[in-house]
């Protein structure tokens, strides 16, 4: 195999991009697909049936790759596919190595090693499931993979392990099995449909899924966890959101790490779904040379809410094999959080978390704000770092 020095630019900050463009809804446009009639380019099953997959592929379009990428392309195959829509391709800056769309669906060399630490299912998942492709890790809610598609595959995927065909497992199958196990586990009364994206279903396929949940009396509330807004935002047609919408209490929980990725077309996709009541939570990731930077943060979460997107949770990158290159450290993800609580709007701000490695869940990262406790008060600290005495009750 080729050796290629892991580059030494990745290190430096994130490009310097104002934070107004950053806070600009732009179109990908059609870019390398501008002779494409609209009609097509508007086709998710067009998008999803031209992903950029192959080495061979993306040296057409992009012919000044990096080594390391070229390399990590290659090496793909045999790990995590690369696959990525031609509209999120569009959204790549080829004259910007460090450009934060690239670091999350462009493999790199770095992907082959492993650091100590890291796994290949970090949350231990696998070990949680009842039944194949069912997580039941808390009280009250489980995880339900139902597809190991996705629209793009990201590089630092906690699910890499299952998901772009890596385990030839049948999804069809399992399905009766996990949505038995929802009917005899009354305890369980959310269910959170991931995978892979269940926005990649088919419309009967989603429906049906959706209709044998709420025919269970003891489902409350559901929800859907999808990146198709960001990869693929003309999945999100007019169809889909009526049979979506009569599913209510449903929640969407969307994944987007960098403003850029919320162009004029997500921010149709997330007014469509917001207009069929179906309220919108975001979940970054942290990421090194993408998001690990207060200004792109804070500019991300207020263009969130611009969308109608609550931003949710921010996750420290799990250690999945091959991403030491994407993840920073929890010093790093301290101070984007200290960035925005009280810089900016309350629900902006999203709940810092680690995926504790091991299955333990997700655990709150937060800096103490109580800085000295007595019986009768306590003392604590603001976002401006000023002390103030709160007097408690008596307690007797
Ligand atoms: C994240 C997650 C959930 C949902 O957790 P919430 O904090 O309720 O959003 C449920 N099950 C598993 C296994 C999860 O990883
Ligand atoms: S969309 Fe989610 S499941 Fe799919 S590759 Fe990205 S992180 Fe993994």
């Amino acid at each position: 195999m080729l050796e290629v020095e892991p580059s030494s630019q990745i290190e430096e900050p994130p490009s310097s991009q104002s934070v107004e463009n950053l806070k600009k809804f732009v179109s990908a446009g059609q870019g390398h697909w501008a002779d494409l009639p609209a009609c097509q380019w508007q086709d998710w099953r067009w998008q999803l049936q031209n992903r950029i997959t192959s080495l061979d592929q993306l040296q057409r379009l992009a012919p000044n790759l990096a080594p390391e990428e070229v390399v990590g392309a290659l090496a793909a195959r045999r790990k995590l596919a690369m696959s990525i829509t031609p509209y999120f391709f569009n959204l790549i800056d080829f004259k910007d190595q460090r450009c934060p769309i690239r670091r999350q669906v462009i493999p790199r060399i770095e992907e082959t090693q492993t650091a100590p630490g890291e796994l290949k299912d970090p949350c231990d998942e696998d070990s949680h499931s009842p039944v194949p492709g069912l997580v039941h890790r808390y009280p009250d809610r489980v995880l339900m993979l139902v597809t190991d598609r996705c629209a793009s595959y990201c590089r630092y995927c906690t699910r890499s392990r299952l998901v772009g065909r890596a385990a030839s497992e049948s999804f069809e199958s399992r399905l009766d099995l996990q949505i038995d196990y929802i009917a005899r586990t009354p305890a369980v009364r959310d269910v959170l449909l991931s995978g892979g994206d269940p926005l990649l279903l088919n419309d009967q396929k989603l429906e049906s899924i959706l209709e044998r949940l709420r025919a269970i009396r003891h489902v409350e509330f559901l929800r859907i966890g999808t990146r198709v807004p960001i990869f693929l935002p003309q999945r999100v047609t007019q169809e889909l959101c009526a049979i979506l919408r009569r599913f209510h209490p449903l929640f969407i929980s969307i994944h987007s790490n960098h403003p850029r990725e919320l162009t004029l077309e997500a921010r149709t996709a997330l007014e469509r779904l917001a207009d069929a009541g179906i309220p919108l939570g975001n979940q970054s990731v942290l990421l090194r040379g993408v998001n690990d930077n207060v200004e792109v943060m804070k500019a991300h979460v207020q263009k969130l809410l611009m969308c109608r997107v609550r931003p949710y949770y921010l996750y420290q990158c799990d250690p999945v094999q091959g991403t030491a290159h994407l993840r920073t450290t929890v010093n790093t993800g301290l101070e984007i959080m200290r960035g925005l609580r009280g810089h900016t709007t309350g629900y902006a701000v999203p709940s810092y978390v680690i995926d504790a490695p091991g299955g333990g869940g997700k655990v709150p990262i937060c800096e103490d704000s109580v800085a000295i406790w007595a019986t009768d008060r306590i003392f604590i600290r603001n976002y401006e770092g000023q002390m103030f005495e709160y007097r408690q009750p008596p307690t007797e």
